[in-house]
């Protein structure tokens, strides 16, 4: 029988830059993603996902790349380091000052384990929650010592008494370069680089990078930027397109080939508590995100030799 996608192909015609294309092509690809297995880490995968600027798709894609990795089986531990507590909002868990949160993690008062929420929508999600009270932990935690390695030594303490296997990671950092950033640095191996597809896109890029050199330089030698996803991505302009060839012609081997493009529902999903591989399975905001985490996914092997190079190296 002839499936969906051949069907709307067939009606709507191929190779036309109509919608009726479109939705044919973004049904097959979803098929396919429906066929393909995504490979496990061999270890934890600790990613960071971080930019200094705001609104260029941190929690959008922290949030969905974990919805679609946990939709493809893996166990996924997210961890809301932004005051704002919006990846919290987009998949589902409390966070009205009142819930336990990354603050209580980071001050010490309570443990990863007392404090993390299962997701409403993915058996295989855990979410830590952020609140606004977060912002006052930058002042409160100054003067300590270990001010940089709070979260670190809580996900170890964490991870190291878990019974439960982790596959991934992903903590959603706030658009600066303060504290919170730096305690996600030296907590992940990992640095996943969103990249807004617009004309000023790889300002600032500089400084970013810089200051993960900074960090891998004096207190997490195995920090390795990984990943840059290029997200609201525009096919019908050249200057989206101009933007992904500048960032894979200086960073060939880090760019996902996989673009997320700039749609509705992506936007929408967070106001229904959701991320948009639940909102919208079908839709191109989904499949794009997911075939991005499949990326990653496959990408697994050779990240992880990287990082256990620059260990061995450091020790
Ligand atoms: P950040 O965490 O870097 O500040 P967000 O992920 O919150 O950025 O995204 C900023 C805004 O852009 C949000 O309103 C979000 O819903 C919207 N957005 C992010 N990615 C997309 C996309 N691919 N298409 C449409 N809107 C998007
Ligand atoms: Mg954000």
């Amino acid at each position: 029988m002839e499936s969906a996608s051949e069907t709307i192909k067939r009606i709507f015609g191929g190779k036309s830059n109509s919608v009726g294309s479109e939705m044919a092509e973004v049904s097959s690809r979803y098929e396919a993603l429906d066929h393909v297995r995504f490979p496990k880490p061999a270890e934890t995968r600790y990613i960071a996902v971080a930019n200094q600027k705001g609104g260029v798709g941190k929690t959008t894609t922290a949030v969905n790349i974990a919805a679609a990795l946990a939709y493809a089986h893996s166990k996924i531990l997210v961890i809301d380091m932004d005051p704002q507590g919006n990846a919290s909002t987009a998949l589902g868990v409390k966070h009205n000052g009142g819930e336990l949160s990354t603050y209580d993690v980071l001050e010490g008062r309570k443990g990863i384990a007392e404090v993390k929420q299962p997701s409403p929508a993915f058996k295989t999600l855990e979410v830590v929650p952020a609140s606004i009270d977060l912002s006052g932990a930058e002042l409160e935690v100054a003067d300590m010592q270990n001010r940089n390695n709070l979260l670190k030594d809580a996900l170890s303490d964490f991870i190291e008494s878990s019974k439960t296997h982790y596959d991934y990671v992903i903590i959603d950092c706030p658009p600066s370069l303060g504290l919170l950033v730096i305690n996600a640095m030296c907590a992940v191996n990992e640095v996943l680089i969103p990249i807004q597809a617009e004309y000023y896109a790889l300002e600032g890029l500089g400084q970013l990078i810089q200051t993960i050199g900074l960090v891998q330089k004096h207190y997490n030698p195995s920090l390795l930027v990984s990943t840059m996803l290029v997200t609201m991505f525009d096919r019908r302009t050249l200057l989206s397109k101009e933007i992904y060839d500048k960032v894979r012609e200086h960073y060939p081997h880090i760019v996902l080939e996989t673009t997320i493009p700039r749609t509705v529902k992506i936007s929408e999903a967070p106001s229904f508590a959701k991320s948009v591989i639940e909102y919208d399975p079908h839709g191109m905001g989904a499949v794009a995100y997911r075939e991005a985490a499949l990326e990653i996914a496959r990408r697994s092997p050779a990240v992880l030799k990287t990082i256990q190079a620059r260990k061995q190296r450091s020790n």
